[in-house]
């Protein structure tokens, strides 16, 4: 059973699971996304728990795809967000507000080097097709290289840039350019970045005219299966990149906020500084929410233009996201992140070496981590099927994780960044009684 949790979820009287679904069908959008192959309709939120329509209490070790960073509902985030409401829920961003400015600050003083000048928007996508524009308007070239696992949003410009084939749709996508992916589990040149570096270079001398806009990559792929780039990669394609007069842009849609625990940003774990960087999920704990910060040097090209966005910055959002900041630094998640992944890290660790070959990989960085099943663990053949039955008997268990990767064979486990040690143990014997009796194996 779950560790004890003080809190006792509100009487549900709302509308059941198979009525909201045959609503879904009828008028939401299909999609080939995964669904538990029943139902779960999720209520309340309290901190890392979830609790459906039953009252029943769930671990949530995917933070609606690592997008509840200090906990659901956090007292402090809720107290910002209904004080906000009350007052102001919306002008314009035209106007001057205080949480607009003070958010502004507050993330700017999370900024290295002299990324110092901070655009709202409201989501991933809105974000990187952002930082798409302004490579392009402020290097006067088009091409942007981006990884072949990667996933940068769902808008048109930005489904350009996700190379994860699931995402894509067979639509024409000029001047965009996906290169091997560095991968050190499953790449073809394994962990060392020499030869994906060297894939960069060769895109820009064949298939660009030598000059390109900008490269994207996330520090750590997210829906790509939790994959670490190959140490050093960063720092020689970023070179790479400037030298052929682009920017380097760094998603930290998932990586962000001391989620790696070892650093505030994932491209701290690259020892590069990128020139534009993209922010959502986490910085808002749930709210609508998205950031772009750079140089004053490329922002200054935007200024020709009016650069606007009507809720981008909105008073209420600013107001949860400035307290996202500070939950973060006065309860000290990016060290939790450290010690509590560290913790699984470890164990899930123990459970390949000793127990389970369809282990072919556990990796990660605090509290974002994958476990890459396979069904054949010399060859590598991911475990697909392995992984769908892991994913549904977690959630029997009480636990809900997210699946990804190219193959859909990779658990990921990203929950809240105040999930417990004792909500960590839980986790990992959950992991190990449902691998102990899978039919898949
Ligand atoms: N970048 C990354 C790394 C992401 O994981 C996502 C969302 N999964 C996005 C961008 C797009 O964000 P959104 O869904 O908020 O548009």
């Amino acid at each position: 059973t779950l560790p004890p949790f003080d809190y006792t979820p509100k009487p549900y009287n709302g509308p059941l699971a198979d009525e909201i679904l045959q609503k879904r069908q009828k008028y939401l959008g299909p999609s080939l996304f995964h669904y538990y192959k029943k139902p779960l309709n999720i209520v309340e939120g309290k901190m890392q728990y979830l609790y459906d329509e039953t009252g029943r209490r769930y671990l949530d070790a995917i933070a609606g795809i690592v997008t509840v960073s200090c906990g659901h509902c956090h007292p402090d985030v809720l107290n910002a967000i209904t004080e906000q409401s009350k007052l102001l829920q919306h002008a314009t961003t035209v106007y001057l507000h205080h949480a607009i400015a003070d958010f502004a600050e507050a993330l700017a003083s999370k900024m290295p080097g002299n990324l110092k000048v901070v655009y709202f928007v409201n989501s991933g996508s809105e974000a990187n097709e952002l930082a798409m524009l302004m490579a392009r308007v402020y290097t006067g070239n088009l091409g942007m290289i981006g990884l072949r696992n990667a996933y940068h949003g769902g808008t048109s410009g930005t489904i350009g840039l996700t190379g994860l084939g699931t995402w894509k749709y067979p639509i024409p996508q000029g001047n965009i350019h996906h290169v091997v992916n560095p991968d050190p589990y499953r790449g073809t040149f394994g962990s060392s970045p020499g030869g994906y570096a060297k894939d960069v270079q060769d895109h820009i001398n064949y298939g660009t005219s030598g000059k390109v806009a900008g490269f994207i990559a996330e520090t750590i792929q997210g829906a790509g299966g939790v994959v670490e780039l190959a140490p050093g990669y960063l720092e020689m394609v970023y070179d790479i990149v400037r030298r052929a007069g682009g920017v380097c842009i760094a998603d930290e849609v998932q990586t962000g906020f001391g989620r790696t625990g070892s650093h505030y940003w994932g491209f701290e774990t690259q020892d590069v500084i990128p020139d534009i960087v993209t922010m959502a999920k986490g910085i808002g704990n749930g709210l609508p929410l998205g950031a772009v910060v750079t140089t004053p040097e490329i922002a200054s090209v935007l200024a020709q233009k009016i650069q606007f966005n009507t809720f981008g910055g909105n008073p209420v959002c600013s107001a949860g996201g400035l307290a996202v900041l500070r939950v973060l630094d006065k309860e000290k998640r990016q060290a939790h992140c450290a010690d509590v992944g560290s913790h699984i890290l470890a164990r899930l660790r123990s459970l390949k070496e000793e127990r389970y070959e369809n282990i072919g990989d556990v990796r990660g960085r605090g509290l974002m981590i994958g476990m890459d099943l396979t069904k054949d663990f010399k060859n590598k053949t991911p475990g697909t099927e392995l992984a769908a039955e892991v994913f549904e008997r977690l959630r029997d268990v009480g636990v809900l994780v997210g699946k990804g990767g190219l193959h859909g064979n990779v658990i990921r486990i990203k929950p809240p960044m105040c999930i417990t040690k004792e909500d960590a143990d839980f986790l990992v014997d959950a992991i190990d009684h449902v691998l102990a009796t899978a039919k898949n194996r």
